[in-house]
């Protein structure tokens, strides 16, 4: 699904004197190559504030508490995304409210964020799922109507830019107030770990998240508020620091993938291409087709038989998950995330994948071997 190790060999100059100076420093935590990751992170996405954290989770359950959310609260969040989202609500005592998705963006619907607002709600986290903004016009109008708090989930947007009617365009995760993302080592932007961190263009929350990644501490050993222990270290710093200058070519070399496969697929009756947010750019986590025609988990194993792997992100929506039970939700709520866990298949997307590689996935994906 990913390869590494290729991308690795191209920049592994760049990435082994990255680490050899953090090795000769000694500086492993807090060290100054963490703060120069976040000042060129900062300026790439055109944000105030960018704070890392140990991973995207990390960033999710900060960003919750540093917007001072209270046991009871309710946060909107989609039933059709990665586990995290719910789990950091769940863990904080706040009430995961989970909506339905849109079949075409497989992102937040608006319409049903509406109709799930109660007086209780205090906040929204709408995840940009495959690497596209969800429609963030839509949801800042319903923050400010019901006065809500918006965390974007952009573990899978890095660099997604979002356009608003009135000609601003935004980076995923620095519209709403406090943006997470995540460096784990597939993202679009990876480390050799884990890794996460929150953007926010406020000052005073910027603060707060910093505080809180560190035991609540503001001054050394006061502790003004309760806190977690999560932070990057400076070695994947150094990663991301060298890695971050490639992104934009790797984002382009995930169109390029994404273009061949549209094409090789489109008008196919059995397949439907990825769906586009008309006011986001694609950054294309992932590549995830519908397959409508066919057996999805047969196409699957069809596709293992001849060595090409593919994988079904994701099989269960948040609300039928075990650990979710919620005698709120039953199977048939949210419709179309319920489609979508049945015919969702995502393929081989990374920034390595070569003419032949992509030829070879759509000639087997179309039966033509
Ligand atoms: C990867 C991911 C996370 C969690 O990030 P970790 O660094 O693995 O904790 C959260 N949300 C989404 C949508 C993700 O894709």
């Amino acid at each position: 699904m990913v390869d590494l190790k290729s991308q690795y060999q191209h920049i592994k100059e760049d990435i082994d004197a990255g680490i050899q100076e953090v090795i000769d420093s000694a500086a492993f935590v807090k060290g100054k190559k963490v703060a120069e990751f976040q000042e060129h992170l900062a300026s790439y996405l055109g944000v105030k504030h960018v704070i890392c954290v140990g991973n995207g989770t990390d960033a999710l359950q900060i960003a919750l508490m540093a917007l001072g959310l209270k046991p009871g609260d309710e946060v909107i969040t989609p039933t059709f995304t990665f586990i995290a989202t719910a789990e950091v609500v769940a863990l904080l005592g706040l009430t995961p409210v989970v909506v339905d998705v849109d079949w075409e963006t497989m992102n937040i619907s608006i319409d049903s964020i509406r109709r799930s607002i109660t007086p209780r709600t205090k906040a929204i986290v709408p995840v940009h799922l495959f690497g596209q903004c969800a429609n963030m016009e839509g949801i800042m109008e319903i923050a400010r109507e019901y006065n809500l708090k918006v965390v974007e989930d952009a573990c899978q947007a890095i660099g997604a830019e979002y356009s608003f009617a009135d000609g601003r365009t935004a980076k995923a995760g620095c519209i709403g107030d406090i943006g997470c993302t995540s460096f784990f080592p597939s993202k679009n932007l990876g480390c050799y770990g884990d890794g996460g961190a929150l953007f926010t263009n406020d000052d005073a929350l910027a603060a707060r998240i910093s505080a809180i990644a560190n035991h609540g501490m503001v001054e050394r050993y006061h502790h003004d508020l309760i806190g977690v222990n999560s932070r990057l270290d400076s070695l994947q710093a150094a990663v991301l620091d060298a890695k971050l200058k490639h992104l934009d070519e790797y984002t382009s070399a995930r169109r390029g993938a994404a273009a061949y496969y549209d094409k090789a697929f489109a008008g196919n009756e059995n397949l439907l291409i990825p769906g586009h947010e008309p006011h986001s750019t694609h950054v294309y986590h992932q590549y995830t087709l519908r397959v409508i025609g066919w057996d999805r988990d047969a196409l699957k194993d069809k596709l293992a038989q001849h060595g090409v792997p593919a994988m079904v992100y994701y099989p269960v929506p948040l609300h039928l998950q075990k650990a979710y039970h919620d005698p709120r939700y039953k199977e048939g709520d949210f419709p179309v995330a319920e489609r979508l866990v049945k015919c969702v298949l995502s393929l081989p997307m990374h920034t390595e994948l070569d003419e032949e590689q992509l030829e070879y996935i759509c000639r087997t994906v179309k039966g033509e071997w």
